[in-house]
């Protein structure tokens, strides 16, 4: 297999491994017959883990018993977002239920290949809102660089589905990929914020992160840099102690974590948070609301529990975003609205997301909940509260 070029070709360097630890919930993998013989060390190598990634139906087959709509699943997502899961992840897996939320999330179905009424290759309309190759600018202060067409995982309800995800044997990157992006960030003084996603920027070699996040943090009216990864769920193998004290040198550097479910946050998971948290990197999630995996009021308020336990603020929510072949994944909006209904005021604020809309054609992330004004006239607000009790501020 040969899924990262750009990256396999680098001389592969010594650097600390993380010692293994049995994680909990998960199955351990020597007890897997496809890596009972794997050396721990192996496996806690992240680059073992992406070069062992689950690409075929053979190879699943060994760790799950497949359905015949997942058979066919696999067999039509050949090159963009074809399967790719990790070997971590593969543990994860219910071996027997389909419905399985880490399962659904990894391995495609035939519904993946119906395509809706309203639904769009580009939904946020990133490609028009690009003023240089790989950047989208959408708000006045801010951007997003997507800094790869990787990730250590696939989700099968990737909203960038157009872009990512292509296994073909490619040219590594030219040096210049971001000169013009950086060009454009550099003569927009209004641009304080850089958030540098993809694919995932963590699939990225240290040294090639590095030299991405030194030449933006050396534009001086960029005050913040974000990362936007899932690896700490899928590959928390890659959050070794070189990455995290490169990242430490360009503080502040805020991460957004792509969380969907509590069973994604296993003590593998938190040792890597926790690595990141004591670098002072501050974490944030992002989750997508998907149908069967997490509409349920119990499953997300289990999960933004857990996550402030590991020391991640819960940030966004988003609804399903209507890229081809999803529909079996979105939620009607009354869901999200009605688990916002169920954790403010319910739970600690901190555990509470905002829950948004990404506006189809490049609107942006528009905030929707449940509505506590019920009736606004001069110098009155008539507001309820989370328990159905009505209040009147004057003001
Ligand atoms: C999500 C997003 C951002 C960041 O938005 P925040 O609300 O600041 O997290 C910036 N640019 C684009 C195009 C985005 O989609």
């Amino acid at each position: 297999m040969s899924n990262l070029p750009a990256v396999e070709n680098q001389k592969i360097k010594q650097e600390a491994i993380v010692p293994p630890r049995t994680t909990k919930r998960s199955r351990d993998y020597q007890q897997i017959p496809l890596y009972k013989d794997v050396n721990p060390l192996d496996w806690e190598d992240w680059r073992w883990q992406i070069k062992n990634r689950i690409c075929t139906k053979d190879a699943l087959s060994q760790i799950i018993n497949l359905t015949p709509n997942e058979e066919k699943g696999i067999d039509k997502a050949k090159g963009r977002l074809s399967m790719a899961i990790t070997p971590y992840w593969g543990t994860l897996l219910d071996p027997e239920d389909e419905n399985c939320p880490i399962r659904r999330q990894a391995v495609p179905v035939a519904e993946e290949f119906i395509v809706s009424p309203h639904e769009m290759t580009d939904p946020c309309a990133e490609d028009r809102d690009s003023p240089a190759p790989h950047l989208v600018h959408r708000y006045p202060d801010r951007v997003l660089l997507l800094s790869t067409e990787q990730c250590a995982m696939y989700c099968r309800h990737c909203t960038r589905r157009r872009l990512v995800g292509d296994h073909e044997e490619k040219e590594a990157d030219p040096a210049n990929k971001f000169d013009a992006a950086i060009e454009y960030i550099k003569s927009n003084r209004k641009i304080r914020d850089v958030l540098i996603s993809g694919g995932d920027p963590l699939i990225l070699e240290d040294d090639v992160l590095e030299s991405l996040i030194e030449r933006i943090r050396s534009i001086s009216h960029v005050e913040l840099l974000r990362l936007g990864t899932r690896v700490p769920v899928t590959l928390p193998q890659r959050i070794t102690e070189k990455l995290v004290n490169m990242l430490k040198k360009y503080s502040p550097i805020w991460l957004s974590i792509h969380f969907n479910h509590p069973k994604e946050i296993t003590k593998r998971c938190e040792i890597a948070c926790d690595m990141l948290s004591e670098a002072g990197i501050p974490l944030g999630s992002q989750t997508v609301l998907l149908k069967g995996i997490n509409d349920r009021p119990y499953i997300m308020k289990k999960m933004v529990h857990d996550l402030l336990k590991i020391r991640v603020r819960p940030y966004y929510i988003y609804q399903c975003d209507p890229v081809r072949g999803t529909q079996h994944f979105r939620t009607p909006v009354a869901t999200g609205i009605n688990i916002m209904e169920k954790l403010r005021g319910h739970t600690s604020g901190y555990a509470v997301p905002t829950y948004v809309i990404d506006g189809p054609g490049g609107g942006g992330k528009i905030p929707v909940g449940p509505n506590y004004i019920l009736s606004q006239a001069k110098g009155k607000y008539v507001l309820r509260n989370y328990k159905g009790k009505i209040y009147t501020y004057l003001e």
